[in-house]
């Protein structure tokens, strides 16, 4: 029995544990491909161009704007970010995925919701903000300038909670994962997703 394709969008502010908790759904659920979006940002020590992001200039991120190349992009934290069409409809055709993991920001759900009507929009917080500076400080990823600017962020972001379906804490780690993977079962057994499965079975045949 395949399971049906499923579109999960995790937001939060910066330093909330998206990337971990992304990182640990792709190992629960393989088939869930991560939607590699492209950057005008420098890489980090640890990220991998094609892996992590796309890293391009802004010369070629301008050019895939005029291509119409996103499905969605927005500045963010004086960046661009953008998800590829192409990304979306790679992972459409390819057997054996069952769905995609965008992590992007709460601009870039909206756009992506308003495409597809049946994405999941699932929004992390913080346990508190002085946790959340203390996590965007202990990545030491960043200068202190761009942590004090993602941490002014933070506010505006969480703001934004009421367009998501889902709220989860990322208090610890396991307890937050629970949550996560708990959503993706839940989401895959909504009726609507599972009707082809009833339909089957009354016309007789085998799931
Ligand atoms: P985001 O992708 O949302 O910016 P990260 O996943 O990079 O956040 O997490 C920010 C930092 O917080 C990382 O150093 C990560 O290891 C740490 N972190 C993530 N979740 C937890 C948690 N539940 N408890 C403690 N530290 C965490
Ligand atoms: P970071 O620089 O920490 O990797 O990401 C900064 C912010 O940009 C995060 O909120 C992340 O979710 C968001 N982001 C990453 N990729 C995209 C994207 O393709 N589109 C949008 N709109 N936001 C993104």
């Amino acid at each position: 029995m395949v399971d049906p394709f499923l579109l999960l969008i995790l937001s939060s502010p910066s330093g909330a544990g998206k990337t971990t908790l992304t990182r640990k759904l792709q190992e629960r659920f393989p088939a869930l491909r991560f939607s590699v979006s492209h950057t005008t940002r420098s890489p980090r020590a640890n990220e991998v161009d094609g892996k992590d992001y796309h890293f391009v200039d802004r010369k070629s991120f301008d050019d895939l704007v005029e291509k119409d190349a996103f499905v969605e992009w927005a500045h963010v934290h004086e960046n661009c970010y953008g998800t590829s069409r192409a990304e979306i409809d790679r992972a459409r055709a390819e057997r054996g995925c069952s769905g995609m993991i965008f992590d992007v920001d709460y601009q870039g759900a909206r756009q992506i919701r308003a495409k597809q009507p049946d994405a999941v929009a699932v929004f992390i917080l913080p346990p508190s903000m002085t946790e959340l500076e203390r996590r965007l400080r202990g990545r030491a990823s960043e200068s202190d300038e761009v942590v004090r600017r993602r941490f002014a962020a933070a506010q505006i972001e969480i703001e934004h909670y009421g367009f998501f379906d889902y709220l989860v804490v990322n208090d610890d780690i396991e307890g937050a994962f629970k949550h996560l993977e708990g959503i993706v079962l839940a989401e895959r057994s909504r009726r609507f997703r599972r009707a082809d499965l009833a339909e089957r079975l009354l016309r007789g045949g085998k799931l």
